[in-house]
């Protein structure tokens, strides 16, 4: 049988990290898959301003860099594989990637969350050709284009000041009047003399040029609902994000949307099994609170094994 690991974290952005720090730093000799995307989220944003410690803000890729040489310094091993098959049902628990088969007491999960998309059929179409998700990746490429951000939370007005480093003019598309970003976020866009607004305003279409690209968008009034054509060399979807739990929903509790859900901290459905990061919070959703749920979870699950190893055999009880 193949090696039983006390503790398998699965997932890199600021939840598994620490979890992973927290596990290291108690002996549990963790094992954290870093998936797809090493250092998830805020590896494709830019300046994190508002995370405690670090007062002239820092790089989002650089602070991952720093998480990750910080859990590694206490011994986490770090595979570059992505868990795709999990299996729940009896423990110790069984984690499958491309490359391998691996056994834990202990799960920690902490995949985080995705960027949403509108479902258009044109929108997956155009991606890479005009249409992006990520701002951070992908801006270079419209230097003196005009651009639109479609949403109204914290990742547009963010999405877009960062557009206004390289486009001539930068156009945010929100379906209401009202804004789910911070006062401050929205402030700051709406001092930025390159940022333009359409309110009241959906995303209907977006319609491709001869050579392929992106040409314009269709907007839908969202009050009067008339149809309208605008003109534009990208379109950047910042709506929110969905969580990264399609591998294991069947097996855990999960919301509508998906979000794990966690009691008593980061306890999931399944006992040995703990959720952290985006993965389970929808509601605050920020790098500190990922690596707080993080610590939380791997507190949980040091308990948790603690107790398993006095736990009185089934065979030898009464
Ligand atoms: P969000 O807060 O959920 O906002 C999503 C936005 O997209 C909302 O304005 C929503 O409109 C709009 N939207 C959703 N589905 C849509 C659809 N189908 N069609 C059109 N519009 C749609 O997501 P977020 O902006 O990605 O932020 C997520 C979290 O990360 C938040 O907690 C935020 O504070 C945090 N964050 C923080 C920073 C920072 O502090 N620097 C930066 C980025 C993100 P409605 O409002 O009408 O629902």
């Amino acid at each position: 049988m193949s090696e039983v690991h006390d503790v398998i974290i699965v997932g890199s952005g600021p939840a598994g990290y620490t979890a992973a720090i927290y596990a290291a730093r108690a002996n549990l000799k963790p094992v954290l898959f870093q998936g797809m995307q090493p250092g998830g989220q805020l590896t494709i944003t830019t300046d994190v301003e508002n995370f405690p410690g670090y007062p002239k803000g820092i790089m989002g890729p650089e602070m991952m860099e720093e998480f990750k040489e910080q859990a590694e310094r206490f011994g986490t091993e770090i595979k570059f594989e992505e868990i795709n098959e999990f299996d729940f049902s009896k423990r110790p628990f069984t984690l499958k990637s491309d490359f391998g088969e691996f056994k834990a007491n202990a799960v920690i999960l902490s995949t985080g969350a995705s960027a949403r998309l509108l479902g258009l059929e044109n929108e997956s179409k155009l991606m890479g050709h005009g249409v992006s998700a990520c701002a951070t990746c992908d801006g270079a490429f419209f230097p003196d284009k005009e651009v639109l951000v479609i949403g109204g939370g914290d990742s547009a007005m963010e999405e877009a000041n960062y557009l206004t480093r390289f486009a001539s003019k930068v156009t945010i598309v929100h379906r209401r009047e009202e804004f789910r970003a911070s006062n401050i976020m929205v402030d700051r866009a709406k001092a930025n003399p390159k940022i333009a607004w359409e309110l009241n305003k959906g995303l209907d279409d977006i319609l491709a040029g001869d050579d392929g690209k992106v040409r314009a968008v269709m907007l839908k009034d969202t009050k009067t609902g008339e149809v309208s054509e605008l003109a534009t060399d990208g379109v950047f979807i910042a709506i929110g994000h969905v969580p990264n739990s399609h591998y294991f929903k069947d097996q855990l509790e999960t919301d509508e949307n998906g979000y794990v859900v966690v009691n008593n901290g980061t306890h999931t459905s399944v006992e040995g099994v703990f959720a952290c990061g985006d993965l389970m919070d929808h509601v605050y959703r920020q790098a500190i609170t990922a690596a707080g749920t993080g610590c939380m979870a791997a507190i949980d699950a040091e308990r948790w094994l603690e107790e398993q190893s006095h736990a009185v055999p089934a065979e030898t009880q009464a």
